[in-house]
């Protein structure tokens, strides 16, 4: 099934996908509607971050690449978690996490996963530190708020850019400066990092 296919009334979206939204909410509109090949040095870096995941999960406890799916939220969230322990989910990151806490969307992505699979904690280990969080209620209520955000662009709403130093090498960089600067003043500005 297609990404952001509709199954019964849900719309199907991916964890992974929240993490790219928080990063740039355009990014996200493009990779959905605009679609495109990898080129090489991308499917490089990613099959050197899929030789990191599989080593840490050799080494750590817990079962993984764990299938999630769930209703939450309005929508049908299916991806795959890293691994799965009695108490948490652990996602894994190759790269550095920031100086405090973790990066928001790794938040995002790692909580929809603990959410459909009934985890209450998560962990995100990162090439340089690993941080653990318990998940309360309000968390929940800001995912609930961010698949909404996910949904809306998923079906079609062209959201404001997230201006950052990678935007130098974003592959829809023409697209979007042609689009412009401006944007609803609404659309929230995602965080960068949660801490807490
Ligand atoms: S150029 Fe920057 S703001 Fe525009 S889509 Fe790419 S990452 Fe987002």
């Amino acid at each position: 099934m297609k990404k952001g296919a509709v199954r019964g009334n849900a719309l199907r979206v991916r964890p992974s996908d929240l993490r790219t939204m928080a990063f740039c909410p355009r990014l996200l509109f493009f990779e959905v509607h605009v679609p495109r090949e990898r080129g090489i040095a991308e499917l490089l870096r990613l099959y050197a971050g899929k030789v990191w995941h599989f080593l840490i999960e050799l080494f750590s406890e817990g079962e993984d690449e764990v299938a999630a799916e769930g209703a939450f939220g309005g929508a049908l969230l299916k991806g795959r978690a890293d691994l799965v322990r009695d108490d948490a989910i652990v996602e894994i990151k190759s790269g550095r996490g920031p100086r405090e806490g973790v990066w928001y969307g790794d938040f995002l992505q790692a909580s929809a996963y603990a959410f459909v699979l009934g985890k209450r904690k998560i962990v995100i280990k990162y090439r340089d530190k690993e941080v653990e969080m318990a998940l309360k209620e309000n968390h929940e209520i800001e995912l609930v708020e961010a698949i909404k955000l996910l949904k809306m662009i998923i079906e079609g709403y062209l959201p404001p850019p997230k201006r950052n130093s990678w935007c130098s090498k974003c592959p829809y960089r023409e697209f979007c400066d042609a689009l412009g600067e401006e944007g609803d003043d609404w659309f929230p500005k995602l965080p960068w990092v949660k801490t807490s």
